[in-house]
C-alpha cells in the first residue's frame, strides 16, 4: 500500500481534488462545473442505449441466470454484438473508443439489470481487457485485442492466490526464466477468479527476480489447468468464478505485460479502472432498488394506508433517493477525472468504491426491509439483489483495506512536508525557506477556508459549510500527523476518521456540483426548480454532518474499549 504511490507516479503531479482535501485545499477545476460528455461520445452513447436497454429488458433474464448459476451464450452474444464487451478498446481494434465516463453509463445500465452480468464485464472488459490496453506492445495488442474487442475471446484478471488476497503484493506464483532465454516456467495457484475457466486470455501475476510480473496466458498452454471451474457460491451466480493450478506451465517471452517486475503497477493501474466501474453497477442496482421500494411503498396499503405515508418509511425512501443521487454524481466526477487526464485518481476511485458500495449494501437492505416478508421469498428480485450485493465490500481491494488507503496515502502529502519540517527546525542553522514556505502555505489553509465556486446563490450556505469543513480537514490532518507520527501507519481507528471525513467531503464536493448543474440547466430552460433539489438537499446536509461526526471522534472516542473488547474476545 505504502509502494503503491511510488510504482504509479514518481513525477510531479497536479494536484488532485482529494489531495486537496487533505492539505485543507479545494482544487474546484476537477469537479466544478459537473461535467458533461464531449458530443461525439454522446451520440455515441445515444445510439447504443435503445438498443442494449431493450437487450436488457427482453433477452437478459437476471432470475434465470441466478437460477442456472450461468451466464447464457445467447446472452454474452447479445453483449458482443452491440459492442459492449469492446466498449473502451481503441477504434483500431475494433473497439468503440469509449471514454470512462460514456462506459460507466453503460455498465449503470447494466447494473441496473443484472448483478452478475455486470461482474462478468467488469472482469472481462475494465480489467481484463483494459490491462492489454494499457500495458500491452502493439505487436500484443494486435494480436489479441480485437478477438476480445469483439467478444469472440473472453478475458480475465489473475491476481488472487491463498496467500495474496488483501495483501496483493504477496503473490507466491513463480515465474522462472527458461536457460535458454525464450520462455518463464510459471508455477502456483489461483483462486477467486471471475472467467478463470471461460476466458481465452488471462493477465496472471507471478513473481519474478525483479518482482512481480504480468504475463498473457492462454488456457491451451500445457501445465495450464482448471482445479474448479466454477465455484458454488451465494451471489453473482452467474459468473463463473474458478480455481487455476499452473504446473510447469511454459509461457514465450514476448507474452510479458509491461516490462518484469510491473506487475503490481498494471494491477493498481486496472483496478482503479475497475472501481470506477464498481461504482457505476452499484449506481444502476441502487436505482433498481429504490425503484421497487418506491412501487411497494405505493401500492402496499397497511393500516388502511399506504406504506409510504409512515415517516419510518418515508425515512428509508428519502436516505436511499439521497445515497443513490450521491452515488451518480461521485461515479461521473471520477469518470471525468480518468478522461481529462488527471495523472493520478487513486483516491477518488478508492473513495467511490468504499462510498458506493457501502451505501448500496444499505439501499438494498432498506428496499428488503419496505418490502417486509415478500422480500425473502425467490419470485421477487430482492433476495437476488441482496447476494448480489455482498461481493462489492470486498471484491476489488476490501473496504478496510481501501479505507486505510485512503487515509495513508491523502495523508503522505502533508506528511512529507512535516517531515521536511521537522528537519528544517532541528538542523542547525534551521533551512529557514522551507520553514517559511511551510509556514505561510499551511497559516494561509488554517485561517481560510478554500473557495467553493457555485453558481445558484441558494447553493452558498451549503459551499460555505463545505469549505469550512475542508478547512477543518487540513487542520485535523496536521494535528493527527503531529501527535502520532510514523505510528499513524498502525492507528487504523483514526485512519477511518480521517478517510471518511474525506470521503463524504468529496461526495458533498459532486452532488453540490451536480445539483448546481441541474439548477442552472432549469434555470436557462425557464423551469421550475428540479425534483432532484431535496434529494440532493439531504444528501449534503447528511454528508456535511458526517463530517463533522467523523472529526469530532478524533477527540471523544471509545478507542481504548474498543481495543480491549476486541482483544478479549480474541482471548488474548
Ligand atoms: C466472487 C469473487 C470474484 C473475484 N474475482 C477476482 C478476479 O477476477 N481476479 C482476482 O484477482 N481476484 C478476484 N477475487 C478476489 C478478491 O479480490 C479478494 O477476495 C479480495 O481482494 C480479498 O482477499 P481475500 O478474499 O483473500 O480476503 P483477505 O485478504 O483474507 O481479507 C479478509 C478480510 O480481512 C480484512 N482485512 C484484510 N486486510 C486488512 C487490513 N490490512 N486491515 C484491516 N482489515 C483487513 C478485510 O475485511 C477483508 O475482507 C474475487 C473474489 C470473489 C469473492
Amino acid at each position: 500500500m505504502r509502494d503503491a504511490e511510488d510504482l504509479l507516479f514518481a513525477g510531479p503531479q497536479r494536484l488532485g481534488v482529494a489531495k486537496g482535501l487533505f492539505v485543507g485545499r479545494f482544487v474546484a477545476d476537477w469537479v466544478m462545473p459537473y461535467p458533461e460528455l464531449p458530443l461525439l461520445q454522446r451520440m455515441a452513447l445515444d445510439h447504443l442505449m435503445p438498443g442494449l436497454q431493450a437487450f436488457l429488458r427482453d433477452t437478459l433474464d437476471p432470475a434465470a441466470i441466478d437460477r442456472a448459476a450461468d451466464i447464457p451464450h445467447y446472452a454474452i452474444e447479445g453483449l458482443a454484438r452491440l459492442g459492449v464487451l469492446g466498449l473502451a478498446a481503441p477504434h483500431e481494434f475494433g473497439g468503440r473508443g469509449f471514454s470512462q465516463m460514456a462506459y460507466c453509463r453503460v455498465m449503470e445500465a447494466i447494473g441496473e439489470r443484472c448483478g452478475s452480468t455486470s461482474v462478468f464485464v467488469n472482469a472481462h472488459h475494465s480489467i481484463g481487457l483494459r490491462a492489454l490496453v494499457l500495458f500491452g506492445t502493439p505487436e500484443q495488442k494486435r494480436r489479441w485485442l480485437p478477438r476480445l474487442a469483439h467478444g469472440d475471446q473472453i478475458a480475465a484478471f489473475a491476481l488472487t492466490e491463498p496467500g495474496a488476497g488483501s495483501d496483493a503484493a504477496n503473490v507466491q506464483t513463480r515465474a522462472e526464466r527458461s536457460a535458454d532465454g525464450s520462455h518463464y516456467v510459471l508455477n502456483g495457484e489461483k483462486r477467486y477468479i471471475t472467467n478463470a475457466a471461460i476466458a481465452q486470455v488471462l493477465t496472471v501475476m507471478a513473481r519474478t527476480p525483479e518482482g512481480v510480473t504480468a504475463f498473457l496466458v492462454t488456457p491451451d498452454m500445457p501445465g495450464f489447468e482448471v482445479a474448479e471451474p466454477r465455484m458454488a457460491k451465494m451471489g453473482i451466480r452467474g459468473t463463473a468464478t474458478g480455481r487455476l493450478v499452473f504446473r510447469d506451465m511454459r509461457v514465450p517471452v514476448d507474452h510479458v505485460l509491461g516490462a518484469p517486475g510491473e506487475g503490481l503497477k498494471i494491477a493498481l493501474t486496472v483496478l482503479d479502472f475497475g472501481r470506477t466501474t464498481f461504482g457505476a453497477c452499484c449506481t444502476g442496482a441502487a436505482k433498481a432498488a429504490l425503484q421497487l421500494a418506491v412501487e411497494h411503498a405505493s401500492s402496499r396499503r397497511q393500516f388502511g394506508r399506504p406504506l409510504g405515508d409512515f415517516e419510518l418509511i418515508k425515512k428509508k425512501l428519502a436516505r436511499m433517493a439521497a445515497d443513490t443521487y450521491a452515488m451518480e454524481a461521485m461515479t461521473t466526477v471520477t469518470a471525468s477525472l480518468i478522461d481529462r487526464g488527471l495523472e493520478d485518481y487513486m483516491l477518488e476511485t478508492a473513495i467511490l468504491k468504499v462510498y458506493t458500495t457501502e451505501a448500496l449494501w444499505g439501499i438494498v437492505n432498506d428496499a428488503f426491509q419496505i418490502h417486509g416478508g415478500a422480500a425473502y421469498f425467490t419470485d421477487l428480485p430482492l433476495e437476488r439483489m441482496l447476494r448480489d450485493a455482498r461481493i462489492n465490500q470486498i471484491g476489488e481491494g476490501a473496504n478496510e483495506v481501501l479505507t486505510s488507503f485512503i487515509a495513508l496515502a491523502g495523508m503522505r502529502g502533508p506528511g512529507v512536508q512535516l517531515r521536511e519540517l521537522w528537519g528544517a527546525l532541528h538542523h542547525p542553522l534551521g533551512d529557514l525557506r522551507t520553514i517559511w514556505q511551510f509556514g505561510v502555505g499551511r497559516l494561509s489553509a488554517v485561517i481560510h477556508a478554500p473557495e467553493v465556486p457555485v453558481r445558484d446563490p441558494s447553493l452558498r450556505p451549503y459551499a460555505d459549510r463545505l469549505a469550512g469543513l475542508i478547512r477543518r480537514l487540513g487542520v485535523d490532518v496536521d494535528r493527527v500527523l503531529i501527535r502520532y507520527r510514523e505510528e499513524v501507519l498502525d492507528r487504523q481507528y483514526v485512519q477511518q476518521r480521517i478517510a471518511g471525513a474525506a470521503a463524504e467531503l468529496y461526495a458533498s464536493a459532486c452532488v453540490l456540483s451536480r445539483l448546481d448543474a441541474e439548477l442552472a440547466q432549469a434555470d436557462s430552460a425557464g423551469a421550475d426548480r428540479p425534483r432532484s433539489y431535496p434529494v440532493a438537499e439531504l444528501s449534503l446536509r447528511r454528508s456535511l454532518r458526517r463530517v463533522r461526526r467523523w472529526l469530532a471522534k478524533l477527540h471523544e472516542n471509545d478507542d481504548a474499549a474498543v481495543t480491549a473488547a476486541a482483544d478479549a474476545a480474541l482471548g488474548r
